[in-house]
């Protein structure tokens, strides 16, 4: 679903490359953000991951929100997000998320879940509810879904799909090399699948996907990544560190230079992605608005 990564706390700032050292600010904006979100039982991929941009984003009154409870059914081996036994899908969250996109006066809004192979279609019915509930109120307001793969059900694909819906957003997160030790319970190549069922069903929607570097791929293994999401005619991709999590994740293999992000973004730009942002801290749904723009904007 995402790869937005804390710093795991035990990560000793000293230990991380200068240009990896960042506070985290809590403001009074931030934490009325927070506040907020609390005071209205709303989940964030940003709060629930730790996602080291949190600060900036609550500034500007910007979150992922993420529904489907804060528990997911798999075990990603880079992921911050609470693993095990979900909690019941809360019929009422549709409703408060697009209280919420009002409230806050988002002009675009990112919705992710947490991957429910437990549910018959993985929730899609749930991101239906939700993206409805937000049109609704907000008519204006764009509309972004992070979804998982949800076990390649077509059905419940095409349900999302015949949403009002702007952006689809999956990501692969790394290379198929690393799925079996990093992501178990992912299919590099039913990603593929639906991100091209996207297009072609679809062409309208923008799509978008993201994944981590440092976690032990190769030069080679990241362009044919991205040799395969342009082959499904992905419009964006997002480029990020990845940040170890916690002690009992996966290790960082890698710190990249910022240099190093910005080879593989002009690389990626000159494969004919409309939209690129890749840099450390760089995560699937940042900047998200401003990618929709720019791919909106971009010559076809
Ligand atoms: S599917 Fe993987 S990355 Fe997504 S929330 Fe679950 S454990 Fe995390």
């Amino acid at each position: 679903m995402k790869n937005n990564q804390p710093i795991a706390h035990n990560v000793r700032r000293s230990r991380l490359p200068e240009w990896m050292r960042r506070r985290v600010s809590l403001s009074s904006d931030v934490l009325k953000m927070k506040n907020y979100l609390h005071n209205h039982g709303l989940n964030t991929v940003c709060e629930s991951a730790g996602c080291p941009n949190l600060s900036y984003c609550f500034q500007k009154s910007t979150a992922t929100f993420m529904i489907l409870g804060h528990v997911c059914t798999r075990h990603c081996r880079f992921c911050g997000v609470c693993q095990g036994k979900p909690v019941p899908v809360d019929e009422n969250e549709p409703i408060r998320v697009a209280e919420s996109v009002q409230m806050l006066g988002l002009s675009h809004v990112v919705i992710t879940s947490v991957t429910r192979d437990d549910l018959p279609d993985g929730g899609a019915f749930h991101f239906v509810s939700t993206i409805k509930a937000v049109k609704k109120l907000n008519p204006n307001t764009t509309v972004e879904v992070l979804i998982p793969d949800f076990q390649g059900n077509a059905a419940a694909l095409k349900c999302v799909l015949d949403c009002c819906i702007d952006v689809l957003n999956h990501n692969v997160e790394t290379v198929p090399r690393l799925y079996p030790s990093i992501r178990p319970e992912a299919d590099f190549d039913r990603s593929m699948k639906i991100l091209s069922y996207v297009k072609k069903y679809r062409s309208d929607v923008i799509t978008k996907s993201g994944f981590m570097l440092g976690l032990g791929e190769t030069e080679e293994e990241i362009i044919e990544v991205l040799n395969a999401l342009r082959q499904t005619s992905c419009d964006g991709v997002t480029i990020g560190q990845y940040l170890t999590p916690a002690l009992n994740k996966a290790k960082v293999r890698k710190y990249l230079h910022p240099v190093l992000f910005q080879y593989y973004q002009k690389m990626a730009e000159d494969m004919g992605f409309k939209c690129v942002t890749a840099g450390p801290y760089v995560r699937s749904s940042y900047e998200a608005d401003e990618m929709l723009r720019k791919i909106r904007g971009a010559k076809t």
